[in-house]
This record gives C-alpha cells, sequence and structure tokens, in this order.
C-alpha cells in the first residue's frame, strides 16, 4: 500500500505559482506584528480582514492577508 503524504498547504496539482503565492501569503499571516495601540506583539489577524491586539483588545480593518499601517 502506498504511504499517504500529510497534506501541507496546496497540493502539487496547482503548479508552481500558486504554491509559491501561497507561501507568501502564509508567511505574511504568521508574520509577528505589533500592536499600533500598545506595542504589543499579540497582535495577529482575528478572522478575515480584522486584526486585533490580545493585549488591548484593539482592533482594526486590514486586508485579508496583511495589515496596512
Ligand atoms: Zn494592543
Amino acid at each position: 500500500m502506498a504511504k499517504k503524504k500529510s497534506l501541507k498547504g496546496l497540493g502539487a496539482r496547482y503548479g508552481i505559482k500558486p504554491r509559491k503565492q501561497y507561501t507568501k501569503i502564509h508567511l505574511q499571516l504568521k508574520e509577528k506584528r505589533t500592536c499600533p495601540d500598545c506595542g504589543s506583539k499579540q497582535f495577529g489577524r482575528d478572522a478575515v480582514g480584522i486584526w486585533s491586539c490580545k493585549k488591548c483588545n484593539f482592533k482594526i480593518a486590514g486586508l485579508a492577508y496583511d495589515v496596512k499601517l
């Protein structure tokens, strides 16, 4: 029986270009950000387009995968 590879990201079926874009966006998403309000590093994406700080609950509307500050 063939070993099943775990699904990580997008499989190979989409080709290299979207995979590279996915990786870039993914890294952007995981990037450590600083809260513009209190300066805490616990600032991240809450939901698509919503970024929030876990420390001071500061919320900001941003882009789906990145926040423009
Ligand atoms: Zn904050």
